[in-house]
């Protein structure tokens, strides 16, 4: 037998990222809620830009992104000079755990936590470890509890993905306080913008020296095809992301479409104001059918079965309805399906088939 060459220790660990699916066999046109996309799709004016940009397809980016740092600052009253951005904030989670985490090094996330962060953590060298959440709610005495001198960096995402819940800024602020020095707290805001009057940590972030927001364009602002996120942080933190990220992560389309979305606000606003109205429809139309859900801050719904063999079984049924969810059982919540908010028609389809599979079951 010949020998071949083997990565570093934990990356044959590494399940790869499996996205939410994007089709269903025999079904012509499926309704996509496999992956917490806006169901209005872009903001016309990065459509826009991105043609625009077109023309100048032969010129490198900027490597600075200070237009769209500056764009961010005043869309989101946060300091420019402390912004990185990245390709997707799956990309600032990376550069996190290379840059502060590594072999030796352990990284704390929740057991219902967003798979990018046991991801990285791995493809660092680190040694990813899973703290409980309580009542799928992150357990910041929990996490406190599992920091050891080896923790280098702590994820949470807040809202969570997939649970849809969150917890308050006194228990944020009291994660961060209870943190020793050499631990990094992680804020992941990809749901900030759904959270009613939530800044997604960015005031923690200006008094803290140990914590770290992350962000993306991928889900209220439309862009997911794009790849945009950034982080805000402390300088330290800004200086050393911007130290080893690649001068030209983000392409010309990227950097214009993520700017021309920020001044693109009647289209965030109601955004916001349809998920909430059709969140809440959703959810209580769930719950009418005897499928409850915890109360969620985001773009999603995670309903809850009576266990794995009925989860499945529903999904199987939506689907055959040209209705595509998500199955959870890799986030170990096998009874569950998380369901994106997607426009009035998708959320009335789905809550009426859901209740067709109920009433055929009983
Ligand atoms: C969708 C999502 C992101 C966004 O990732 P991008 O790389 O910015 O597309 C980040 N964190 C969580 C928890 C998410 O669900």
């Amino acid at each position: 037998m010949t020998e071949i060459i083997q990565p570093r220790a934990g990356i044959l660990d590494i399940e790869p990222y499996k996205g939410g699916a994007s089709t269903a066999e025999g079904v012509a046109n499926p309704v996509k809620l496999s992956s917490n996309e806006n169901p209005y799709g872009p903001p016309a004016a990065a459509v826009e830009a991105v043609r625009r940009a077109a023309a100048r397809l032969h010129r490198y980016p900027p490597t600075d992104h200070a237009a769209l740092r500056a764009a961010i600052g005043a869309a989101h009253g946060v300091d420019p000079e402390r912004v990185v951005c990245g390709v997707g904030s799956d990309e600032i989670i990376a550069l996190l755990c290379q840059a502060y985490a590594g072999p030796g090094a352990e990284v704390i996330h929740t057991e219902h936590g967003f798979s990018m962060y046991r991801i990285s953590a791995l493809a660092s060298g680190a040694t990813p470890v899973e703290v409980p959440e309580r009542e799928r709610t992150t357990d910041v005495d929990a996490i406190l509890g599992a920091v050891t001198q080896a923790t280098r960096l702590v994820f949470i995402a807040n809202p969570n993905n997939p649970t849809g819940t969150m917890i308050g800024e006194a228990e944020v602020a009291r994660l961060a306080d209870g943190l020793p020095p050499h631990v990094l707290l992680v804020l992941d805001g990809a749901y900030a913008e759904y959270a009613e009057g939530f800044d997604g940590g960015a005031a923690l972030v200006d008094a803290r020296e140990n914590v770290v927001m992350t962000r993306t364009f991928s889900k209220i602002y439309g862009l997911g095809g794009l790849r945009v996120g950034w982080g805000y942080g402390p300088a330290h933190v800004a200086d050393v992301l911007g130290r080893i990220r690649g001068p030209f992560n983000l392409s010309l389309p990227a950097l214009v479409a993520a700017e021309a979305a920020l001044g693109d606000t009647a289209f965030i606003e109601r955004c916001r104001s349809e998920n909430a109205r059709l969140r809440a429809f959703l959810a209580e139309a769930l719950a009418a059918h005897g499928v409850p859900s915890d109360p969620s801050h985001a773009n999603f719904v995670l309903a809850r079965f009576a266990d794995e063999a009925e989860a499945r079984a529903c999904d199987t049924f939506l689907k055959a309805e040209g209705l595509i969810v998500r199955p959870v059982a890799g986030y170990k919540l096998p009874n569950c399906l998380r369901i994106t908010v997607g426009d009035e028609s998708a959320c009335r389809r789905v809550a009426h088939t859901i209740g067709r599979f109920k009433a055929e079951a009983a």
